[in-house]
Order: C-alpha cells, then sequence, then structure tokens
C-alpha cells in the first residue's frame, strides 16, 4: 500500500487526486507552507481539518519571493521532518513540487496587486507581493481547494490574498488563523532558527514594544509619539528598525489620531541577519463606566 499521506510533486497528481475527492462532494481545505514546518504552520492545518473534509499541504520555498540579496539558499529545507509531523496531524495529501514543475522554461507570468501589497512589507521587498501573489494564485489553481488557510503572522499577505481572490473572481475561500507565539511573546517562524542565543533573548521586544505601542494609542496617545516611542525602544535594544505603523486592520490604510475602526500595529525589524515582523490588534477604546455616585452615609 503507498505511505500515507501520499507526497506528490505534479500539477497532474495533485489534481488527479483533488478532483476525485470532490467527485466525491469532500471539501478540500489548501495550507500553502514554505515547509520547515512549527506549530504556527500546525495550527493552521489543524483549523483546516476542522474546516474542510480533506487537507492539502503544500510545501514549496518559492524562488520568486526573495530578492538576491535574501535568504533564498539559507531558508531552511527538512522534508522529511515535516512529513513527520503532517502524518502525525492526519493530513490526506502533501504538495511539494520541485521548481521546474511551478516554473517551468518560458515562464513569464506576474500576479501584482495593487493597494493594499504596497506599504509595510511590499514598501520594504519590494519583489515580495508579486512573488507571493503569484505562487498563491498558481496553488490555488493547480489545487482548486474550496478554501485556503493563512496565518495572521503575515497579516498584510492576508490582505493581499484576500485582494486578488476578489479582484481574479477565484472561487476559493480565504480563512486565517490566529498568530502561535513562545511563551514570551515571540511569534514563531522559520526564520527563528537563524537567531543566536543572544538575539533569541532579545527577540521578544519586538513583540512586547508592538503591544506597549497599540496599548499607549488604545488609551489615546498620538499614534506618532507611540510609535515614535515604540521605534526607540527597539533601537536602544540592538534592533535595526526597518518600521512600525499603525494601520486599518481590514484595508490597511494609516491611522490617523481620533480613529474609529478597528486597528493594528505592524513592526519589522532585523536583529542580526534575522528580519523579524509582528503585528498586534489595538484593543479597543473602553469607555469608562461611569462610577456609581457616593451617597452620603457610604462616603461617612
Ligand atoms: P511560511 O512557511 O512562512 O510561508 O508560512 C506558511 C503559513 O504559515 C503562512 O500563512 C504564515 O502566515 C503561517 N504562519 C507562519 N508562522 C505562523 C505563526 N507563528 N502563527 C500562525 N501562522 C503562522
Amino acid at each position: 500500500m503507498a505511505a500515507k499521506p501520499a507526497t506528490v510533486r505534479t500539477v497532474r497528481a495533485l489534481r488527479k487526486q483533488v478532483q476525485a475527492w470532490r467527485g466525491r462532494k469532500q471539501t478540500v481545505a489548501l495550507v500553502p507552507t514554505m515547509g520547515a514546518l512549527h506549530e504556527g504552520h500546525l495550527s493552521l492545518v489543524r483549523l483546516a481539518k476542522e474546516s474542510a473534509k480533506r487537507v492539502v499541504v503544500s510545501i514549496f520555498v518559492n524562488p520568486t519571493q526573495f530578492a538576491p540579496h535574501e535568504d533564498f539558499d539559507a531558508y531552511p529545507r527538512e522534508e522529511a521532518k515535516d512529513r513527520k509531523k503532517l502524518v502525525a496531524l492526519g493530513v490526506d495529501l502533501i504538495y511539494a513540487p520541485p521548481a521546474k514543475e511551478m516554473y517551468p522554461p518560458g515562464f513569464s507570468t506576474r500576479v501584482v496587486v495593487g493597494g493594499v501589497s504596497e506599504c509595510l512589507d511590499g514598501a520594504s521587498r519590494p519583489h515580495f507581493f508579486g512573488g507571493v501573489a503569484t505562487v498563491v494564485a498558481k496553488l490555488l489553481q493547480q489545487c482548486q481547494p474550496d478554501m485556503a488557510v493563512f496565518g495572521e503572522k503575515d497579516y498584510q499577505q492576508i490582505k493581499v490574498i484576500e485582494r486578488m481572490v476578489r479582484d481574479l473572481d477565484m472561487p476559493v475561500k480565504i480563512l486565517g488563523g490566529p498568530i502561535v507565539r513562545e511563551e514570551d511573546g515571540l511569534a514563531l517562524s522559520s526564520r527563528n532558527a537563524y537567531l543566536t542565543p543572544e538575539e533569541r533573548l532579545i527577540a521578544p521586544l519586538l513583540n512586547r514594544t508592538l503591544t506597549d505601542v497599540a496599548a499607549d494609542i488604545a488609551e489615546g496617545r498620538p499614534i506618532e509619539d507611540a510609535i515614535g516611542a515604540g521605534r526607540q525602544r527597539l533601537d536602544h535594544a540592538g534592533f535595526a528598525v526597518d518600521y512600525v505603523e499603525a494601520r486599518d486592520a481590514r484595508d490597511l490604510a494609516p491611522l490617523e489620531d481620533g480613529f474609529t475602526q478597528a486597528g493594528r500595529v505592524f513592526g519589522a525589524s532585523y536583529l542580526g541577519r534575522t528580519r523579524l515582523i509582528d503585528n498586534v490588534p489595538i484593543p479597543k477604546k473602553r469607555k469608562a463606566k461611569p462610577k456609581p455616585e457616593v451617597t452620603a452615609d457610604q462616603a461617612r
């Protein structure tokens, strides 16, 4: 009997299996990853399992979302370990195509999403979201799932994909899963493996700082002040700050003081050679409960 779940490496084999499931009216969820799986990825697999009958996990380190000076070659690749984790979770199919299956000779199309992909990581890494949108569009076409699951760790990526799916009328539902963190607050990431022991001790300060900036903004501190203080704190701790910004949680437009919509604080910083990103919601401003009147008797 073939090993379960099967690992397939061609679009043809992937489609054959997914079409068989769909023929039986079984729903299919796709969880795209670049491998080196950790609890963050696995939480998305669990969400996929709760949401669909069949779960496909793709593992593909996508060259087109890395700039030439970035870490494509160094990016961890551990397919055998990943497979064990996915077997334990009862995944139905692993799709791990080689680069030539994804980008055969002559490949020359690029999906470019405007608006939400232009700020934050899109401003710092201009190649990035074009690469992401192209590979996700291909994965959705190749697999044709009912839904695809992404993590809020890459919040802007979810917004870019939602936009693309809407703009291109792709018949797929996009689900977002919450960020999984270490106990000290550091968001799990395959890139955390690059951190030296000393950097690992400093790394959680990114999350703590963004959380404090968000709390300050919620309490009415001017956004520019709160962000300035956050940036300074990260600078002093040894981060090279790329950005700290407060944005509308829905469309990533910049937030103005006095905003009423849901907001998030986003940050990206280098610690040594490692680029860390994180984001947190801005707590809802609570109206202070009116204090009960103190009666003369109580005051006595
Ligand atoms: P990657 O392998 O880094 O491309 O990530 C694959 C998927 O896992 C993306 O949708 C990420 O947003 C998601 N992901 C990565 N880290 C986490 C995390 N700490 N918590 C939740 N989702 C995550």
